[in-house]
């Protein structure tokens, strides 16, 4: 009988990894250091976790006697993607530990009720409104005004399922290109930067946060992370403070990401709520070499109930994705003295596609 969550588990344990992607790949390998086997269970044919795991399961999410099978294999169940259905978590969690629990993903799944979860703790948000028809698009634009930024509420990443109401936008347009889903308008945030805190909280509900870490996008993808960000102590206590609330208001075991936008007003630096990843996040793979233990190791003991690690950072460190073809310079990279490249096993480098990504750390003590 196994136990309803993953206390006692030991070096030897299996676990179950939802999603076969680069981030599933850096947690079989982050498994395998701390003796622990990854299974992953994915629908895809091939995919980059595959030849880095022990065992990996090909198979549909709806796949009911699939997931039976692949419960009864693992001793506790994790993922790499908050879009994973809500029937598959509540049927993996009925018969194995699943870390992060359900709520964490129904929260983290819809962006309205990320967004109202968020503020119920107090923490600032961009102010936002439902929108379910062009008419409440339009009573939005009303409310919030131009520029703002309309979004559908669930499965948008890496800025798809977005538009941007302009001055000229044409409101049933954007409609249009939502897909008439249902989605929320925010309020355009004028920030100075982007900012994100990767942080964890162990199954004995321990909390250690990586320092913040500063994230530029083109297009919107993330290009590059920098730590230290640039902002003030009592703003980067503030970023870090809200990460453990949301943790814990979460009931959260795992590795998660807040995003937030750093705005400067008249009475200071501001941080502002952006979005909660519940997953290892990519402006978290600086701290494989950046600090003391990486964000996949402190998944891998937040979720199998071991300690977490030490997070402290070993230098200023920065983290460039390497995005379509940049990943055809690997040659050079290698020849760089500083440099780590961590490529992911993706066969074809598309415009856009996420192919590894380099770390480089400058020794200075800040
Ligand atoms: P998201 O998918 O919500 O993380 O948004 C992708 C990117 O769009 C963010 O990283 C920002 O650069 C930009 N963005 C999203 N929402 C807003 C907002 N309310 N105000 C200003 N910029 C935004």
């Amino acid at each position: 009988m196994k136990r309803p969550d993953s206390s006692g588990l030991a070096p030897g344990a299996v676990l179950g990894i939802l999603g076969g992607g680069q981030l599933a790949r850096m947690l079989a390998l982050a498994a395998a250091d701390l003796g622990v086997r990854a299974h992953i269970f994915a629908p895809e044919p091939d995919s980059p976790a595959y030849e880095v795991a022990a065992r990996h399961t090909i198979g549909a999410y709806e796949d009911e006697a699939a997931l039976a099978t692949f419960a009864d294999a693992v001793d506790v169940v994790t993922y790499e993607f908050e879009n994973v259905p809500a029937a598959t978590a509540a049927f993996l969690a009925a018969r194995t530990p699943l870390h992060p629990g359900a709520r964490a993903l129904a929260v983290t799944q819809d962006r309205l009720s990320e967004k109202r979860f968020v503020s119920e703790l107090g923490l600032a948000v961009a102010p936002f409104r439902p929108v379910d028809s062009l008419a409440e698009l339009e009573q939005a634009v009303a409310a919030l005004g131009r520029p703002s930024v309309l979004k559908t509420r669930r499965f948008g990443y890496d800025g798809k399922g977005q538009v941007k109401i302009g001055v000229d936008t044409d409101l049933a347009q954007a409609w249009e290109e939502i897909g008439h889903f249902p989605a929320i308008l925010e309020g355009f945030v004028s920030f100075v930067r982007e900012v994100s805190v990767v942080a964890a909280r162990g199954l004995d509900g321990s909390f250690a946060a990586f320092d913040v870490c500063e994230n530029e996008h083109r297009d919107h993808i993330l290009a590059l992370t920098s730590v230290p960000a640039r902002l003030g102590t009592a703003a980067a206590a503030t970023a870090i403070d809200a990460a453990r609330r949301i943790g814990e208001a979460l009931g959260y075991v795992g590795v998660f990401a807040v995003e937030f936008f750093l705005v400067e007003t008249s009475s200071g630096e501001q941080v502002v709520v952006n979005e909660i990843a519940p997953r290892v996040h990519n402006s978290g793979h600086w701290t494989s070499e950046g600090a003391q233990t990486s964000q996949f190791h402190q998944h891998i003991r937040a979720v199998c109930g071991f300690p977490l690690g030490a997070t402290t950072r070993r230098g200023h460190v920065t983290m460039e994705n390497l995005i379509g073809d940049r990943v055809h310079d690997w040659r050079a990279i290698l020849a760089e003295p500083n440099a780590h490249l961590h490529l992911y096993g993706k066969h074809e480098a598309r415009p856009g596609r996420k192919m590894g990504h380099v770390t480089r750390i400058s020794p200075a003590v800040d």
